[in-house]
């Protein structure tokens, strides 16, 4: 079934929604912070995703609850494991604007089986720099679904 089926639930769906407005704040973490101490914040701040900033505050990386699972099982010490040995690496990280749809980004998390992208602003496009600006996750999604049908 194509989505120009004009529903009403794509007319005024996710297709339409904009990142901009269902952005959440990014929770973030220095390149220099250790396993232990990304653990600690993951639990504070109750997310499943850490970005990762370099010292000019631009995305270096991304930390998941397994990248977490599987530096703790591989390490004695997370105090001295710093996280930018475990963490996904720019380029490799899949990011979104704040001007694209959720279903923009909905597509992206199922294509690439993530939970969750930053919301980034572009400094630089030669060498790859972005600074964070916010988070889209599963949850965004399901929150927005939710939503639109009026539940
Ligand atoms: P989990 O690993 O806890 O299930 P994810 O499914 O989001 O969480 O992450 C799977 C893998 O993909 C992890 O290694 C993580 O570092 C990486 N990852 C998570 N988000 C992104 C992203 N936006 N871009 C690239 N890689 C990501």
């Amino acid at each position: 079934l194509s989505k120009n089926a004009a529903s009403p639930a794509f007319v005024n769906g996710i297709e339409r929604k904009l990142v901009s407005e269902y952005k959440a704040h990014p929770i973030v973490v220095q390149k220099s912070a250790s396993v232990y101490e990304a653990i600690v914040q993951l639990f504070l701040e109750d997310v499943g995703t850490l970005y990762v900033v370099d010292e000019n505050g631009h995305l270096a990386g991304v930390i998941s609850r397994k990248d977490l699972l599987r530096a703790s099982i591989g390490t004695k010490n997370t105090e001295d494991l710093p996280v930018s040995i475990i963490m996904t690496r720019m380029p490799n990280i899949v990011i979104i604007g704040q001007n694209e749809t959720l279903h923009d980004a909905a597509r992206k998390m199922i294509d690439y089986q993530i939970d969750s992208l930053p919301v980034v602003k572009e400094v630089d496009k030669v060498t790859n720099t972005y600074s964070i600006i916010g988070r889209i996750t599963k949850t965004t999604i399901v929150k927005a679904y939710l939503e639109i049908a009026g539940l």
